[in-house]
């Protein structure tokens, strides 16, 4: 009864929000300013309004304000079981059969790892969800079965790395995107750990974390210069999937002194988020998780951030799907 409860509940609640606001939402994070910033004598370019938490402003140097809307704006006294309460109803319903897809966008150093990671202090969404993934499905233990796997993988210069299958020091396959069922993709070969604790998920994460590409920039001294993601994919019945995603900085060449090998990497970065950007354009659904600097040293950056999510936003939604 009570699985049937939530079940219900949560099937409201997702399609109240289909019909308000079409199925991508966008949540904005603005970051306190750090020490160095603080010292640099930067000062926050954003704006909130007291009265409601949607809407956000940011001022330029010459006093021009533009307004950005999104679903959720968080301020920077936001603690991340603020951000996680508004995330949850999106990560479980892959329990209930639906795919869903989270991801960080935003300039290196906005917090896009710390949002998603967290620290072993302050656990971010990653963490947050193991958690509740493992508790709804042993609650529901008794009424159905759930087979929960975990795979992860890097696209570093446009090409997949299995990190699961790394650490573990399988062979390495040649790995390729390939379109599966319901206009889904897969990625066939990748390494595919059943997996029955959060515990036992984190440690595995961390030992592909260890084995990411990173590099070092000026922006950050070091930042990572690859998208990566972790599937969970809960088994029951027909396969769905979560797909939690931190992705490169978005950044533009130029604004941090690269060359060679790290020019070649933004060039990468830099199409690929564009893909990204039109591939959420063709996508009359809608989804992200958007932070970005409140510096004004940064402000350029953050424009450019505001306006994908924007861009993201401003889709109209289709049918509903069975894509959250
Ligand atoms: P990114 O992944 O976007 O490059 P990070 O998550 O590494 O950025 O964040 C950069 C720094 O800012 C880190 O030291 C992080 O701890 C800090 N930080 C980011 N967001 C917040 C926040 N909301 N509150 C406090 N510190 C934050």
């Amino acid at each position: 009864k009570k699985y049937l409860d939530e079940s219900s509940e949560r099937k409201r609640l997702y399609n109240e929000v289909i019909e308000l606001k079409g199925n991508i939402r966008v949540f904005c994070r603005c970051r306190p300013l750090n020490q160095v910033e603080i010292a640099n004598g930067s000062s926050s370019v954003v704006e909130f309004d007291s009265s409601q938490d949607t809407e956000l402003q940011i001022v330029s140097s010459d006093s021009s304000k533009k307004q950005f809307k999104f679903d959720h704006v968080f301020r920077p006294e936001d603690g991340q079981d603020a951000v996680f309460a508004r995330t949850k109803p999106i990560v479980t319903s892959v329990l209930d059969g639906y795919n869903v897809c989270i991801f960080a966008y935003g300039q290196t150093g906005t917090g896009k790892t710390f949002t998603m990671e967290g620290t072993p202090e302050n656990r971010g969404v990653n963490y947050r969800t193991l958690e509740e993934l493992f508790r709804v499905a042993g609650e529901r233990g008794g009424v159905m079965k759930y087979e929960l796997f975990v795979s992860m993988m890097e696209v570093y210069n446009e090409k997949i790395r299995d990190l699961l299958g790394e650490s573990s020091n399988q062979p390495t396959k040649k790995l390729e995107i390939k379109q599966a069922a319901e206009g889904t993709q897969e990625v066939p070969g990748l390494v595919e750990a059943c997996v029955y604790s959060t515990e036992e998920v984190w440690e595995l994460l961390k030992s592909g974390n260890r084995v990411r590409s990173v590099g070092a920039t000026n922006a950050n001294e070091l930042s990572s210069r690859s998208h990566w993601g972790t599937n969970l994919i809960n088994s029951q019945k027909t396969k769905s999937h979560l797909w939690l995603v931190d992705l490169a900085g978005s950044e533009r060449v130029g604004k941090i002194e690269v060359e060679g090998e790290r020019l070649k990497e933004s060039q990468f970065i830099n199409k690929s988020l564009s893909a990204l950007g039109d591939v959420i354009s063709a996508l009359a659904s809608k989804t992200a998780h958007v932070p970005y600097s409140p510096s004004s040293a940064d402000l350029g950056e953050t424009l450019c951030s505001l306006n994908f999510a924007s861009r993201v936003r401003g889709i109209e939604s289709g049918p509903a799907r069975k894509q959250v």
